[in-house]
């Protein structure tokens, strides 16, 4: 920091991460210019809010009444001069320093990773990204070289911010009588369009035309500050929802569906919800982050909260929209919020329409419906744990792919139900990482040869939900890859002959004392119809998926251990049945049954030492390939 102590003009210089995001804005960016307009109006709505909600919370009337709160733009078509004023909260120089200065906010900073992120990765930027984010007040530099910024907080003297966004910029006091920020700039010669009235009223009606407060340009008012979700249903046009759906959810595609919610009785609030088409990138499998989503919260037409997590169950946090209630008071502060029986109330209705609404689009409207689900179900499934109430509705909407269905259609548990043999008693699942994975395991032979549905769980929350379903329609849900599954039977029909007792036992015996404390045991199999041997768990072992997951997160985790099941119909098999007769001492003997064991392993999802594999695989090749020395 320098100072000339004579003007009393201070010179600061930005933060390094500064300069860096100065530079990517103005120099990635530049395909949307228009943006600035709207990152100056939200910030001008946003300190216009902060002064409402102040003057609503505080009980002593504040200092200065200065009429209407507004925002107000002039421009000068020939002078190419933007000016930009708000009577919100304004800001002290501290502030200045601390907003302007630095890359205050964690949405700025999550924009220049994600930036980062995607060029590393060659991918562009695109609208959707900066719309996600909103790149803030710097965005200005987009359209002029310099920028002045005046502004006084109540209390505080006023100042002046100025900067060519080049490194560095300067502060001094000023006179300025009321409350508020004014931001005025050159546009350069190539952004001359920005100081044309008619260009500037349709980028304000395409990003802005929602904002709470009054947008007035060269003194005509622009905005229709509509409480849209105050409207009768009939009223709604489907253009203006979309439209509005776009200002508060900051998206730039449509939204997938809408639900408009009027009600009265124990709690009265009217509500305008939206499912977004997509998941945002950084949503799924991270639930922190879900943690401070939530629909905006008014009370009579006021913005009480952005993002109001209180709303809404985490698992519902991803939809956006509006709630408006007259039951809180309008002074009504956070931890009212968080502990009020109003509130708790609205969510438990809330919840519960929203649960509806997706029932309805799952029958009315089902390619809708699948579209939601594939970009929310995972965030839907954690509700199963934690939102007991509603947990049956819940377990309904839950979409599986199955070993019947082709790819990319769906079951539901009741679906299953219905079309389960006569004989079945249990509903079957298997999870991994792929449907193919899946579709081609040995332990799906037995199913799929007599036509048993099996469930496939690619979704990695799976295995931490579906289990603890525990049983649908009295009817338990089992995993294929555990042991004690309840085979019919008559199932005795196999293909080509089985090893007899007699024969098999040797067979499994020498499978035991060359695994010994690998497997927990080795038994014969009557689930394999065309692999030579596969891997089952217990009955209460741990699910394979999970404990992968588990030793992923911690590497100490041992794999347990688990029973082999060998097949006394394969060709394989009955082969070592022979030579164990013949010479039970033959080394290939040993090295078949450790490369049949880890074969098994590989289909489950890894072997510690694949070199030494591929050295046995080598010497048994060799011995095959072997001419016979006559
Ligand atoms: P964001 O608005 O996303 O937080 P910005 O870079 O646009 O990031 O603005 C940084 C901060 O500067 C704002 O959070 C706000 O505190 C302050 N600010 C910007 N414009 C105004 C304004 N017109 N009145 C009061 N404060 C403002």
């Amino acid at each position: 920091m320098s100072e000339n102590r004579q003007s009393g003009v201070q010179e600061f210089e930005y933060k390094a991460e500064m300069k860096q995001l100065l530079h990517l804005i103005v120099h990635s960016l530049y395909t949307h210019p228009e943006i600035f307009l709207r990152e100056l109006v939200s910030n001008a709505a946003d300190a216009l809010s902060k002064f409402h909600f102040r003057q609503l919370t505080e009980s002593e009337s504040p200092a200065e009444d200065e009429g209407e709160l507004k925002i107000s733009i002039t421009v000068d078509e020939e002078k190419r001069s933007f000016v930009i004023e708000d009577n919100g909260v304004g800001m002290s120089e501290d502030e200045l320093i601390a907003n302007l200065g630095t890359v205050a906010r964690s949405g700025t900073l999550g924009f220049l990773q994600t930036l980062k992120d995607r060029q590393q990765e060659g991918s562009g930027i695109d609208a959707s990204l900066i719309g996600q984010f909103g790149v803030g007040f710097y965005s200005v530099f987009m359209v002029t070289d310099e920028v002045t910024v005046e502004t006084k907080a109540e209390g505080s003297p006023a100042c002046r911010w100025v900067s060519s966004g080049e490194g560095t910029y300067t502060i001094e006091t000023v006179e300025r009588e009321h409350r508020g920020t004014t931001i005025s700039f050159t546009l350069r010669e190539e952004s001359k369009e920005f100081a044309e009235s008619y260009r500037l009223e349709a980028i304000i009606r395409k990003y802005s035309n929602f904002v709470d407060f009054p947008i007035y340009l060269d003194n005509k008012r622009i905005n229709s500050v509509e409480a849209l979700w105050q409207k009768p249903k009939s009223e709604l046009k489907d253009e203006e929802v979309e439209e509005f759906y776009k200002f508060v959810s900051v998206d730039y595609q449509e939204p997938l569906a809408h639900l408009h919610l009027s009600l009265e009785g124990v709690v009265s609030f009217k509500a305008l919800l939206f499912l977004p088409k997509e998941a945002p990138v950084d949503m799924l499998y991270q639930q922190g982050s879900l943690e401070n989503h939530g629909p905006q919260l008014y009370v009579k037409k006021v913005m009480i909260q952005n993002e109001c997590k209180e709303l809404l169950p985490e698992y519902l946090r991803f939809i956006k929209g509006v709630v408006d209630t007259e039951d809180l008071p309008l002074n009504v502060s956070r931890e009212v919020v968080q502990n009020s029986p109003v509130m708790a109330k609205i969510r438990q209705i809330l919840t519960s329409k929203i649960i509806a609404w997706f029932e309805t689009l799952a029958e009315e409207e089902p390619g809708k419906f699948q579209q939601f689900y594939k970009a929310f179900g995972p965030v839907i499934k954690i509700g199963l744990n934690t939102d007991f109430t509603n947990r049956d509705k819940l377990i309904e909407l839950l979409r599986f792919e199955s070993s019947l269905k082709e790819e990319g259609e769906y079951v539901t548990l009741r679906e299953y139900v219905t079309g389960m043999k006569p004989d079945q008693k249990e509903i079957y699942y298997l999870s991994g990482d792929n449907r193919r994975q899946l579709l081609s395991h040995p332990n799906l032979e037995y199913f799929r040869k007599k036509g048993i549905e099996v469930l496939l769980l690619v979704d990695p929350v799976d295995v931490f939900v579906i289990p603890s379903i525990n049983e649908y329609d009295e009817k338990p849900l089992k995993s294929i890859e555990k042991a004690d599954i309840d085979f019919a039977a008559e199932e005795e029909e196999k293909e080509g002959e089985a090893l007899a007792g007699s024969m098999i036992e040797p067979v499994l015996k020498i499978f035991r004392e060359t695994l010994g404390e690998k497997v927990e045991d080795v038994v014969e199999s009557r689930r394999l119809v065309n692999s030579p041997v596969t891997l089952v768990g217990s009955k209460d072992a741990m699910d394979t998926q999970v404990e992968r997951m588990l030793r992923m997160m911690n590497k100490e985790t041992a794999p347990g251990k688990k029973i082999l099941e060998v097949n006394p119909s394969h060709p394989i098999i009955k082969n070592l049945a022979g030579l164990c007769v013949l010479n039970d001492k033959n080394p290939i003997i040993p090295a078949t049954v450790r490369q049949l064991f880890e074969g098994a392993l590989l289909l489950e999802g890894g072997i510690e030492d694949p070199a030494e594999f591929v050295s046995r695989m080598n010497d048994i090749i060799e011995a095959a390939t072997k001419t016979s020395k006559s």
